[in-house]
């Protein structure tokens, strides 16, 4: 600012002093004091031609040259520049921000649309999109409502209670694959709301498969349960013969057994669901497995084929002795499940093969094959669910559960494998588990 004063004094003392050489004496004072005025008219003139250069920089687009470095006027371009500069800064960062905002809105599972204070979109991310068929091109600004025509939305807008979310089917749901949305509107600033919308359709079916899997285990064991009441009424009201209630009680004593494998099958399922993978510090030899399940395997068919009945012959074939990494009890299960099996659905005289073998890539596979009725390709793929059977009476007949491939399949998962089914009715059937070679050693080959 002084400098500004001192150059002005300047101006105006070259303008003095000039008139002070060059002036005749008649004019002399005259000539001084519009001298003094000239010069401090250039002053002027130049600060004002410097002005305008800051003002026309000013009204450009680029602010990136200041036009003067030095002066009052250099001092403001500048600071005005850095001013500029530091809003641009500012400006670019929020964008940056509310970018990122968006990228992650947009990978959220969930769907996300904002609405305005008339109900019109303003944004929705990609979720929401699928969720509810909508275009980013034609549905912004766009009536919600008009897009989601479902009566049930409408209402639960009218009501604006908004505590609770809403339940309805998604744009692309079909009666083959329905898809469940929950949605509920969240209100925010000045009448703008937020609805949020959550794809629940496998909340749904595990609802459903809750449901259904409490309603079959009530039926299986409410069947046994009547036949038991029956008989003990029966041995309460009736006087019967010694033999006669002998019978009664072996009956009874079968029921009971029913229900005993049923909730045993149950707990090992629900052990399955609720333990964490078997680790690798056990090993099991596929040797004393197998032939364990040999011992029992017999006995189940002597007891299912009483003689002169021919028993089933099971032939065990092991290529190699190995060992598997795993819990020994759940192998067993898996394992001996697929033997009872052939033996329960097999006819008496027949011969079940018993197989381990490991294959070309190092895996090790058991499998199970007989000469039973087979299986129609139409049931194969729901064999391992619980409680589903082909042949239902064979099944309650020879003491099965509904259970035993649902926990064979687990078993399988739980160590890594793979459970192949192979069958055709009439053709008997081929049951595999193909265990992982990480799970494998050669028996005695301790590490
Ligand atoms: P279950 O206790 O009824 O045997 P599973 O889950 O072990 O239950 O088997 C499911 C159904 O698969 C059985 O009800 C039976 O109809 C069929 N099945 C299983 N193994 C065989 C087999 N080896 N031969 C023919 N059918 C079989």
């Amino acid at each position: 600012m002084y400098w500004r004063y001192l150059s002005l004094g300047l101006w105006v003392s070259a303008g003095f002093y000039a008139a002070f050489f060059f002036s005749r004496e008649t004019f002399f004072t005259t000539a001084l004091l519009l001298g003094s005025l000239l010069g401090g008219a250039i002053w002027v003139g130049l600060d004002f031609h410097r002005s305008r250069q800051v003002i026309q920089w000013l009204k450009s687009a680029d602010h990136t040259e200041p036009p003067l470095k030095a002066g009052l006027w250099g001092v403001v371009a500048q600071r005005v520049q850095r001013l500029v500069m530091e809003l641009d800064q500012q400006f670019d960062e929020s964008e940056d921000r509310l970018l990122d905002f968006f990228a992650a809105l947009n990978a959220s599972p969930n769907g996300v649309v904002l609405l305005d204070d008339d109900g019109r979109i303003e944004w929705f991310n990609q979720t929401a999109s699928s969720h509810f068929g909508l275009d980013i091109q034609r549905d912004q600004q766009q009536h919600f409502g008009n897009l989601v025509r479902d009566p049930a939305f409408a209402a639960y807008v009218a009501t604006g209670d908004f505590r609770e979310d809403l339940m309805f089917s998604g744009k692309l749901s079909t009666p083959s694959g329905p898809i469940k949305l929950s949605v509920q509107l969240f209100p925010y600033g000045e009448g703008r709301r937020l609805l949020l919308s959550r794809d629940v359709t496998s909340l749904e079916q595990a609802d459903a498969m809750r449901r259904d899997f409490v309603a079959n285990v009530s039926h299986e064991i409410r069947t046994p349960l009547t036949v038991l009441a029956g008989f003990i009424e029966t041995l309460q009201s009736l006087p019967l013969e010694d033999d006669e209630r002998e019978q009664y009680l072996t009956l009874m004593s079968q029921q009971a057994s029913r229900m005993q494998s049923l909730v045993n099958d149950l707990l090992t399922l629900s052990r399955l669901e609720g333990t964490p993978f078997p680790g690798m510090n056990e090993w099991v030899s596929v040797q004393s497995l197998v032939a364990q399940i040999d011992q029992d395997a017999q006995a189940l068919s002597s007891a299912l084929y009483p003689k002169p009945l021919p028993a089933q012959t099971v032939v065990l074939t092991i290529e190699q002795d190995d060992e598997i990494a795993g819990a020994s009890s759940e192998l067993y299960s898996a394992f001996s499940n697929l033997v009872n099996n052939a033996v329960r659905y097999s006819p008496a005289g027949e011969t079940i093969q018993v197989t381990w073998r490991r294959l070309a890539d190092g895996r090790g596979e058991y499998v199970v094959q007989d000469s039973g009725p087979g299986i129609g390709s139409e049931h194969l793929s729901r064999l391992t669910e619980r409680f589903y059977r082909v042949d239902r009476s064979r099944s309650r007949d020879t003491g099965g559960t509904g259970l035993g491939l649902a926990i064979v399949k687990h078993v399988v998962q739980r160590h890594g494998g793979e459970l192949n089914i192979q069958s055709a009715p009439g053709q008997g059937s081929r049951f595999s588990i193909v265990l992982p070679f990480s799970r494998l050693r050669k028996a005695h080959e301790d590490v």
